[in-house]
């Protein structure tokens, strides 16, 4: 990670179904389908009744299924457009936090509507379904290959080079960026400089690419560079004239600092300075010559001023658009240089950021089809398939197999920007509760999770990255903990209200978009951003007791009810998207009426309570 980063990532670090007002065969809404049923103004006739009840029933069937956790039929566009995603991520293949995720999931939904659709990433590994499609660009000096498949109707593309391939030596990791949290790999600007031109290349050079005529999607730093090169580079030339693109803030608290004497790596016109250059006030750019140790702290004093390059403040600068992955992160973000990490009036300059909340995979994450999950359930069958889970990963986690004692889960990075050793410090407050913790992370908070178990057998701690665990406690847990200092959206607790686990969350960020206080979960206060703070504490402890006391109560049936009932599939905010990117390519003037259809999900209406 990068000096500054570390700094922000400290100063931050330290946010219905029936919505989506499902279309029945007639192409008529539900709640149109009701209202006509209910008129009775027009003469009945044999048709027309069997007609409606061909509707009530196709329905009954929708409702049922939307219930039960399938989502509403795709709306299809009328306005196809081709979009292009370029990303350093993209799952499954690549993956090191929510946006792979969102790389990987939102483009299938896109395409669904009938838009063509692109993702761009590097070939970080041997990718068995992927081919070799004989192209071949030249970026500066430097031959380029591109792989491809096409994965549920997406083109999926990556970038072939030895800077990628050679270096890692797997799918996930903080290898893709360093061999370590805090030690990028030194020449990451040429990787990421070279990552950008050759996607922008490949859109025309590819035989099924859509040629100049897209939107880009361009996320985080890694990809910062395509609103720039666009914009300064290719459009005073001619070309991709009427190309757009969106940029996507998906962390700002990695910004891509670099020293400015990495410009003339990076071979671009020395226009484009106006929108890199940055001033901030540290004196370090951590990377592999200067890594960033556990303990080490960066100093919070202005040491400066330095001159450095910064690849988000460009992007912003540059993009026709700025997203990012909540609408309050998005007002976060602008609000100062705390949440903005120095960039919060850069994009008040820029407009400001809009917000999408992200959607879930529903397939991995389904308690119906959880091959870690014994006893398979949906809404209707929730409190027996939970109990099963429950008394399973008690069983597992050496935790006393007792249902009536309330279990509080945790499943994160061990890092300050998740709040775990806020947490930490309020275990010993806890008396009436267990706690499981599953996370790897710094070494100093492994050793605490670690050592959970021998001051309470209550609670538990284990130090691994696994799949398996993370299924079991999401399922198995009553309720799950998430005590983030920053959340720009947040997956673990979709994951959990999928799983009619209740969330007990910090309230930032995209948490506060996505967990209702007392009917889809607890809310415990913004946490101090800088240090920890005993009365944050204090407030884990308070709204652990809190939720402990609701426990096994009708209220928190309710509450179990209310959160596996809701839609958290990418059908929703695909549409959301759809919306925007029609109104940056084309100024489309229905974008806001159909912005404002998908609402967040505190926002929504619970389809089915029982
Ligand atoms: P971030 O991207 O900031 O790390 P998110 O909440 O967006 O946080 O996503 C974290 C993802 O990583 C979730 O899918 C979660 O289940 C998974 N995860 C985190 N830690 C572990 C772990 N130790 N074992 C298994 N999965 C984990």
């Amino acid at each position: 990670m990068l000096a500054a980063q570390q700094k922000a990532a400290q100063k931050a670090a330290m946010a219905s179904a029936m919505q989506a007002a499902p279309r029945v065969a007639t192409g008529r809404s539900v709640a149109a389908s009701r209202t006509m049923s209910m008129g009775g103004a027009r003469p009945m006739n044999a048709p027309a009744v069997a007609q409606r009840a061909a509707v009530r029933r196709a329905t009954r069937v929708l409702v049922s299924a939307i219930a039960n956790g399938a989502t509403a039929p795709v709306e299809k566009t009328s306005n196809p457009m081709n979009i292009v995603f370029v990303s350093a991520e993209v799952a499954p293949w690549s993956k090191t936090g929510g946006l792979g995720d969102v790389v990987g999931g939102l483009p299938i939904e896109l395409a669904k509507r009938g838009h063509k659709v692109i993702t761009i990433a590097p070939r970080y590994d041997q990718y068995s379904d992927c081919w070799d499609t004989s192209v071949v660009v030249n970026v500066d000096g430097e031959s380029v290959r591109f792989f491809h498949a096409i994965k549920s109707g997406v083109h999926r593309v990556f970038i072939d080079h030895p800077w990628f391939l050679a270096k890692v030596w797997g799918k996930t990791g903080s290898k893709l960026y360093g061999n370590r949290s805090g030690s990028d790999y030194i020449d990451n600007h040429k990787r990421f400089t070279m990552f950008c031109k050759a996607a922008i290349e490949s859109v025309r050079a590819l035989p099924f690419g859509p040629g100049e005529d897209c939107v880009f999607v361009a996320n985080d730093w890694h990809s910062a560079l395509i609103p720039l090169i666009i914009k300064d580079v290719y459009q005073p030339r001619g070309q991709f004239k009427n190309a757009k693109v969106a940029y996507c803030i998906h962390n700002i608290a990695f910004q891509g600092r670099f020293w400015p004497e990495s410009f003339k790596d990076m071979q671009l016109p020395q226009s484009t300075m106006s929108k890199l250059g940055f001033i901030d006030g540290y004196s370090k750019v951590f990377d592999e010559k200067n890594p960033l140790d556990d303990d080490e702290k960066p100093s919070d004093s202005w040491s400066g001023p330095f001159n450095k390059l910064n690849w988000m403040k460009a992007g912003i600068l540059a993009a026709d658009k700025v997203l990012t992955v909540s609408p309050n992160y998005a007002s976060e973000i602008g609000s100062g240089p705390d949440k903005g990490v120095e960039l919060d009036s850069i994009i008040r300059m820029a407009g400001g950021a809009e917000g999408i909340v992200n959607g879930m995979d529903v397939t991995e994450w389904n308690p119906k089809t959880d091959k870690y999950v014994p006893v398979k359930y949906d809404r209707n069958s929730v409190f027996e398939g939970k109990a099963a889970a429950k008394a399973a990963l008690q069983a597992e986690a050496g935790l006393p197999v007792d249902p009536t004692a309330p279990l509080f889960g945790y499943i994160g990075r061990l890092e300050e920007q998740k709040g775990v050793d806020i947490l930490l410090s309020a275990l010993p407050k806890i008396s009436n509760a267990q706690v499981i913790i599953l996370g790897t992370g710094k070494a100093k908070y492994e050793q605490l999770v670690k050592s959970m178990a021998t001051k309470n057998p209550n609670f538990k701690g284990v130090v691994k990255f696994s799949a398996p665990m993370a299924h079991q406690i999401t399922a198995g847990a009553d309720f799950i903990l998430v005590p983030s200092r920053f959340e720009p959206c947040g997956l673990i607790q979709l994951h959990a209200m999928q799983y009619g686990t209740v969330p007990v969350v910090a309230s930032t960020g995209g948490l506060v978009d996505t967990v209702k206080e007392g009917v889809t979960g607890f809310h415990m206060g913004a946490f101090d951003p800088d240090r920890l703070n005993p009365a944050d504490a204090d407030a884990v402890a308070a709204t652990v007791s809190r939720a402990a006391q609701v426990f096994q109560t009708p209220k928190f049936r309710e509450m179990v009810k209310n959160c596996i009932s809701q839609d958290l599939s990418w059908a929703a905010p695909a549409k959301k998207w759809e919306a925007i990117l029609e109104e940056v390519s084309r100024g489309c003037t229905a974008a806001p009426a159909k912005k404002a259809s998908v609402p967040t999900p505190v926002q929504k209406q619970i389809p089915v309570r029982a």
